[in-house]
């Protein structure tokens, strides 16, 4: 971990200490706040405000006009340094009362529930309330706040670091005036920090298993963080965060890497992830890899589920890929044909991109976690609860063979199955399914190292490249940056020529890291992820992303990057980050 990041837990946790003990009823209301989140991220609370309206909101609260607020937050690319600046001009005859973590966080769920009509006039004129009582910068963090742009360095892992290590050194509950301010004092160095990473993973895993702080929190501040696991359970209804795999260079990196560890091969089915959760009262919900609610975009795989499920499962939590699927010829289709299909409310009569379910984990049955068992036993217990039906709902294909060429005979087929390699993971030791301790705990083998070129990419958009000679007129490149999660930036990692994107900016953001020699032309938000296939990397002085990784001046670049799909599944924090952009080689054959 950097010193830069352990540095801002640092800070974070001193706050929420202080909070747990002034005001431990506004701990959850802080946490929000920091994570830029209305409630569970998986119930997708939006405030529903545009850049327009928040622009509007400004400009009225201040007297200014529109259009000047508008040109320069173009001119800044930040509309939160624009309400600052512009609030200080301001002189109001009465100073409102000062804002509070908690009045604010109530305010934003209040715009957040507003619908109709009027809500728009409504809106704007909370935000102006909030607006006319800010002091110093509240008035930047808080329109960074609204335009979903906070960025203050503190992503999620990071805030559920400085959670635990705040609980840890000042236990909750204590009352006033509090018998322990720092529960570390008198350790040494090494085992205080041993001591708090081991609190930290219970918290860690328990969130992973319920991403809810509305749940957790209450908690915490009752029970101690040691009491977690026993309240804050895994829920069908409540999607978890997916296992996901760390690319390999080929058969002979695979048995290094698993040693002597029994494991198995399975087929990468190329469709898109659904973690499948039955409920108790019957009800069935389907969730994407970013845990958004996928239901009602697969109402005929709800439509089966009593078909392919045993009478013994009365709930459970199915890991799988939903594949497209040809019914005449029998055949699995390409990703392309599934991203054609409706997105929402589709009616089962309508659908014409069939699917069919390929299950590979089995996460929960019958009011049991099944996450700390090993995957041989999730795997038996899957096989046992449900029956196969062709072309609607099949158990991923598999081997358990620890035979360098049974393997590459197994991978060779996948691709001609049209998969996209294999997903190679452990059956017993290592092979729970616990995220916290592992975030990659299985292995993937892609058909990409058959051909002789390195892995994909996935790339955020941030900039275009004007059209020359027979593209003018239209974009005739784009600037593509990879996400780097200590610094909260994307960084530019290579140009690449396609068709176009909307969401320009007339200023880059404050958190690109490009180098002027390949300033695009216009620049754009980064709203969409492209996946990228690149030959090989070299080191660049142009480009940023792992800087100071590998060279301490120059940054990383790919070579004759191809635009291969556009991720719709991914938010532009997921795009590859410069640390796992750097081991990517050019792999060859190389089992
Ligand atoms: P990318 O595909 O671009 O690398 P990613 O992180 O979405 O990005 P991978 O890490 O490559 O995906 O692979 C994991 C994904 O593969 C899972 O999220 C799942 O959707 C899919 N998948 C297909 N078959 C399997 C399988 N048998 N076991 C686990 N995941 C599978």
């Amino acid at each position: 971990m950097s010193f830069s990041r352990l540095r801002n837990i640092e800070t974070l946790s001193n706050l929420l200490r202080s909070v747990l003990l002034l005001s431990p009823e506004d701990l959850l209301c802080c946490v929000y706040l920091c994570l830029n989140q209305l409630g569970p991220a998986y119930l997708g609370m939006e405030l529903g405000v545009g850049e327009t309206v928040l622009m509007k909101a400004v400009a009225q609260a201040t007297g200014r006009q529109l259009d000047k607020i508008k040109a320069e937050a173009q001119e800044k690319g930040d509309l939160g340094l624009v309400a600052e600046s512009s609030r200080s001009n301001q002189r109001t005859m009465f100073q409102p009362a000062s804002l509070t973590a908690g009045g604010v966080f109530r305010k934003l769920k209040e715009i957040a529930s507003m619908s109709g009509n009027s809500a728009m006039n409504k809106k704007i004129d909370i935000i102006k309330g909030l607006f006319v009582a800010c002091r110093f910068s509240e008035a930047r963090y808080i329109v960074r706040s609204l335009a979903g742009k906070l960025r203050i360095g503190l992503a999620e892992q990071s805030v559920l670091s400085a959670l635990s290590q705040a609980v840890c050194l000042t236990p909750p509950g204590q009352g006033f005036p509090p018998a322990v301010i720092d529960a570390g004092k008198g350790m040494s160095t090494e085992s205080r920090r041993a001591w708090i990473e081991e609190k930290s993973l219970i918290l860690k895993q328990t969130y992973c298993e319920m991403p809810n702080y509305d749940a957790l929190i209450p908690v915490l501040l009752k029970e101690g963080i040691d009491q977690l696991p026993n309240h804050c359970k895994l829920t069908p209804g409540v999607p978890l965060r997916p296992m996901l795999a760390h690319p390999t260079k080929g058969v002979g990196e695979v048995m290094k890497k698993f040693d002597e560890a029994a494991f198995t091969c399975e087929y990468k089915y190329d469709g898109e992830r659904a973690q499948i959760h039955i409920l108790e009262s019957g009800e069935v919900r389907i969730f994407s890899r970013n845990q958004e609610d996928n239901t009602s975009k697969y109402p005929d795989i709800i439509s089966r589920i009593p078909k392919v499920k045993k009478d013994s499962v009365v709930s459970c939590v199915l890991d799988s890929e939903a594949v497209a699927w040809d019914r005449e010829k029998k055949q699995i289709q390409p990703f392309q044909v599934l991203t054609t299909r409706k997105r929402k409310d589709v009616d089962a009569a309508e659908i014409k991109v069939q699917v069919c379910v390929y299950a590979f984990d089995l996460l929960y049955l019958n009011g049991e976690s099944l996450v700390r068992q090993p995957l041989s036993r999730r795997r038996a217990l899957l096989r046992e609860s449900f029956s196969e039906v062709e072309g609607e709902f099949v158990f991923a294909r598999s081997i358990d063979s620890d035979n360098t060429d049974t393997i590459a005979e197994f991978l060779e087929q996948s691709v001609r199955d049209s998969c996209e390699g294999l997903m190679v993971k452990t059956l017993e030791k290592d092979a729970t399914y616990e995220i916290a301790k592992r975030s990659h705990n299985w292995l993937k083998l892609k058909k990409d190292y058959l051909e002789g070129v390195g892995d994909t990419v996935d790339l955020c958009v941030i900039g275009a490249y004007l059209g020359k000679g027979k593209r003018t007129g239209t974009y005739g490149g784009f600037l593509l940056a990879c996400y780097d999660e200590e610094n909260e930036e994307f960084q530019s990692v290579c140009k690449v020529c396609v068709c176009t994107v909307k969401h320009s900016l007339f200023a880059p953001r404050a958190y690109y890291r490009f180098d002027q020699s390949a300033e695009p032309d216009v620049w754009l938000d980064a709203v969409q992820v492209w996946e990228v296939k690149c030959a090989d990397l070299s080191l660049s002085p142009v480009y940023k992303a792992a800087m100071g990784m590998a060279d301490p001046e120059k940054g990383i670049s790919l070579r004759f990057p191809r635009f291969l799909r556009i991720r719709d599944d991914k938010n532009p924090e997921d795009a590859t980050t410069g640390a796992q952009v750097r081991p990517i080689r050019r792999t060859g054959r190389s089992y």
